[in-house]
């Protein structure tokens, strides 16, 4: 299977299995996938407001009119993979019972919605709010009613689509508290969610990075050859072998600058970010150390200072 081009839309990846794609993968900007047989589809993640899930949905029934989608599939609880899920509320939305229970307690719509519209109403805007307003300031949240899903599992699942069979495999706690993949072995494609970032430094949230880094060899040795990562181009097994490496780095980076008395901003100023120049969002470096400085132990591991600190080191940059 040749690789589909990166631009906006519906590709398809093999004979039952499509892409959604929206570029430049940066914050909030993810992708979307799609199973389908014998008239019924299965959506791999909803989008991070209503109006780009409506399109979405648009995009399927203009490509493949007469698939009605049954089921949704939450790889993880972040906002840019379900935020729409209420335009589905009535079918079947599976995810982890963990990425469920994480759901309730994750920073809402509302938390992001508030942050927006403070970011793009403030007056005298400080680093985080500039951040915030350039770099998410475009999406509207309104209207979002938190849909958690409504099967939930742990471990591994299968789920059918027509006589399509799909595998579910948790290896979260990860990148978020209930990481799953999503297998359609007989297209050899693998939807991974954020397990995967192509083009980008990912976002450690929850960790430990130790399981992201197992995840990431659990995909390598997969009988794979299509991975629709979470953000970025449709890509294969390279990539993940190169975010894995980088996870490696990060993890050693952050515990030697801990033991050296570095803060986080500190230890990120010093990551050789150079050899990732070709990765969109090198701020994320401050929230991955961040990550990795709350696993051992320390104090400054809050994700609303991180966050604002991520922020800083981006306006430092530009
Ligand atoms: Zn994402």
């Amino acid at each position: 299977m040749t690789m589909p081009p990166y631009t906006k839309g519906l590709h398809r990846v093999g004979t039952h299995t499509y892409a959604y794609l929206q570029p430049d993968g940066s914050w909030g900007l993810s992708n979307s996938g799609l199973v389908v047989d014998e008239g019924e589809g299965l959506l791999v993640d909803t989008l991070f407001t209503l109006a780009l899930t409506e399109e979405l949905r648009s995009a399927i029934a203009a490509r493949l009119p007469g698939v009605e989608i049954t089921t949704v599939v939450n790889t993880h609880d972040d906002g840019d993979h379900t935020f729409g899920n209420q335009l589905f509320a009535d079918r079947t939305i599976i995810g982890s019972a963990a990425m469920a229970a994480h759901l309730a307690a994750s920073p809402s719509a509302d938390y992001f919605r508030a942050l927006i519209e403070r970011a793009v109403g403030g007056e005298a805007p400080g680093a985080l709010e500039t951040f915030v307003r350039e770099r998410m300031g475009s999406f509207d949240l309104s209207g979002i009613e938190m849909t958690p899903p409504n099967s939930t599992f742990a471990g591994r699942r299968e789920v059918g689509v027509g006589r399509q069979r799909v595998h579910l495999i948790q290896v979260g706690p990860a990148h978020t508290e209930g990481d799953v993949l999503v297998e359609v072995p007989a297209d050899g494609v693998l939807f991974t969610g954020d397990i995967l970032f192509a083009g980008s430094h990912p976002v450690i949230h929850s960790g430990p990075v130790g399981r992201w880094i197992e995840a990431c060899e659990l995909i390598e040795g997969m009988a794979v050859e299509t991975v629709v990562p979470g953000h970025g181009p449709v890509t294969g097994k390279p990539a993940v072998r190169r975010l894995r490496g980088y996870l490696e780095r990060v993890a050693e980076h952050a515990e030697r600058g801990l033991r050296a008395g570095l803060s986080v901003s500190e230890a990120a100023g010093r990551f050789p970010l150079e050899e990732y120049a070709d990765w969109t969002d090198p701020e994320r470096i401050v929230l991955n150390i961040g990550a990795v400085y709350r696993e051992l132990g320390a104090e400054d591991g809050d994700f609303a200072e991180l966050f604002v600190q991520t922020a800083e080191f981006w306006a430092g940059r530009r």
